[in-house]
């Protein structure tokens, strides 16, 4: 995991671009319940309007986002600008220059990226976003 904090360094942070609980010194493990219960303490229980932040640009979507774009099944997972026109590439443009533009990352790619680790009842692993602040 050393190779990754190369890419995300105080500038990140600092620019805004990227918000401070996407650095990938903060991975971390929740039990679905304890995910559902943060999402709804931070966001409330409407759904659509639960808000995550991409791990590599740093563009901040709505699980309505994602189903604007026409996949909800992508949500907290994969960036909403794989599907949108104004996407940027990942590897050439959403390391350091986000924009405020959503990259073409995928959470089941090369690169497994996101932060939070999500435990389902079942042992089901599934790698999610952060929360947006
Ligand atoms: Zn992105």
């Amino acid at each position: 995991m050393f190779e990754l904090d190369i890419f995300f360094d105080e500038r990140d942070v600092q620019s805004g671009v990227r918000a401070p609980g996407g650095k990938m010194s903060d991975f971390r493990t929740l039990t679905h319940a304890e995910w559902m219960a943060e999402g709804t303490r931070r966001f409330g229980p409407d759904y659509d309007k639960w808000r995550f932040v991409c791990p590599v640009c740093g563009f901040v979507a709505s699980v309505q986002d994602w189903k604007d774009v026409g996949h909800p099944d992508a949500v907290a997972f994969s960036c909403i600008g794989r599907w949108r026109k104004d996407g940027i590439d990942a590897l050439t443009d959403g390391l350091h220059k986000g924009m405020g533009r959503p990259c073409n990352y995928a959470g089941g790619g090369l690169f497994k990226l996101n932060p939070v680790t999500v435990v389902f009842d079942d042992g089901i692993e599934h790698r999610a976003f952060e929360f947006a602040d």
